[in-house]
């Protein structure tokens, strides 16, 4: 593995990248180096009023009643989705000093931050007894629900190299009961309840695992899609409804079929790596069975169905830096990765980053993501880019969303 030469401090890099929100910086940097909790800011979380629970594809908190924080909010309404992770080697410090939660590092104060409030539907049941948060998990802004929580990819061993689904979708099944499907009862019941809290929550989001069967690839995925959209139609007095769907790349007639028959507003399926090469190691299911053209391809058809605006991909970012494969410096990854999101933006599609999170149980779990001026860079150029070919965000903001750096900083016009 090459050395990495000395890296810009969060105080240089906000110096440094002044036209940039110190807010979009500070979370980048806490997303990639995680966090841990004092024990007296756990105890200042407060259960009535803090979200201390959720159940998500990627990882759970307070399943057996122990709760946490289940992330961070900044002072700015930032969100910063981030956990402890067994492999931080220098993660921020969430304490509480005189009354007030802080992020701090090296003992000294960085920055105030929240704790995510808890919806009112949380601490409600469906009519077959289901806990509604085991049916929908919350963001401060967001409904969001997982139809299915593995992905058959992970069947044959050719899941993403920094995806944990799998293993955490065992784990969940054997300690905590959890089933694969969500039903849809459940999930009409559970967002009805939602709709009743005023001014909380503006959008609701699906997502789930590959599920690779069917007359062709992905149909039952496309199915299960339009069953539990149409439980959560049933909701609204309009046929589209504030929506979003991050699926694998379906094919013009599975995106046609899903768009008429629910409410689904915008699409989103993610290239993950902006390299063929890359993906090809890195994402060998999809690379086999679908191929990096053709994922590309289906993703700019999408636009043609939804919309210019209404589509968009996400990458996991600094994984095309990963060992041993991976790129070999930060300049050449970002001049490769930024020239190939220019294309999708000519064809009307947003790249969206997400901070890579070397996640326990991922074949990429004991690897180190790239320096905090890597992610500022990219996150300004993926911003640039989007001014430059006039696309809206909106799908993915700060507020429907709150996990991209990028987007955080497309909220100042
Ligand atoms: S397609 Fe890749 S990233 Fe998506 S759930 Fe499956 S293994 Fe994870």
């Amino acid at each position: 593995m090459p050395k990495r030469k000395r890296e810009l401090t969060l105080k240089e890099v906000i110096e440094k990248y002044n036209d940039a929100s110190p807010f979009t910086i500070i979370k980048a940097d806490v997303q990639r180096r995680s966090v841990i909790y004092t024990d007296r800011a756990i105890k200042a979380a407060d259960k009535n009023i803090h979200q201390l629970q959720s159940r998500g594809i990627f990882f759970s908190v307070g399943e057996k009643k122990d709760y946490f924080p289940v992330s961070l909010l900044l002072r700015d309404g930032t969100s910063i989705i981030t956990g402890p992770l067994p492999s931080a080697k220098n993660p921020y410090i969430v304490d509480y000093i005189d009354g007030k939660s802080y992020l701090t590092d090296g003992g000294k104060i960085v920055e105030e931050v929240e704790y995510w409030p808890k919806p009112d539907y949380y601490e409600k049941f469906t009519s077959k007894g289901t806990p509604m948060w085991h049916v929908a998990t919350s963001r401060p802004q967001r409904i969001d629900i997982d139809p299915y929580s593995y992905c058959h990819f992970w069947d044959t061993g050719k899941g993403c190299k920094y995806c944990n689904i799998g293993s955490n979708f065992n784990k969940n099944k054997i300690q905590n009961n959890k089933p694969a499907r969500l039903d849809s009862q459940d999930v009409y019941e559970t967002v009805k309840e939602a709709l009743k809290e005023p001014g909380s929550l503006e959008s609701i989001f699906l997502t789930a695992g590959s599920i690779l069967s069917g007359e062709e690839v992905f149909d039952d995925e496309v199915s299960l899609y339009i069953e539990i959209l149409q439980a959560i139609g049933e909701n609204f007095k309009t046929k589209k409804f504030p929506s979003q769907m991050i699926s694998s790349a379906f094919n013009e007639r599975q995106l046609q079929k899903i768009y008429e028959n629910t409410g689904i507003m915008s699409y989103t399926s993610d290239i993950e790596v902006l390299n063929e090469e890359k993906f090809n190691w890195i994402c060998p299911g999809k690379s086999k069975l679908i191929g990096y053209k053709e994922w590309k391809r289906r993703i700019f058809a999408a636009v043609d169905i939804f919309g210019r605006g209404n589509v968009d991909s996400g990458i996991v970012a600094g994984v095309e830096l990963a060992r041993p494969y991976g790129f070999e410096t930060e300049d050449e990854a970002l001049k490769v990765m930024l020239e190939e999101a220019e294309e999708f933006a000519e064809n009307g599609v947003s790249i969206v980053q997400c901070v890579w999170t070397p996640y326990p149980g991922s074949v990429f779990q004991n690897q180190e993501n790239p320096s905090l001026e890597y992610y500022v860079k990219l996150s300004r150029s993926l911003d640039n880019l989007r001014r430059k070919y006039d696309l809206n965000i909106d799908l993915d903001n700060y507020r429907r969303c709150g996990n991209h750096p990028d987007t955080d900083l497309s909220r100042v016009i």
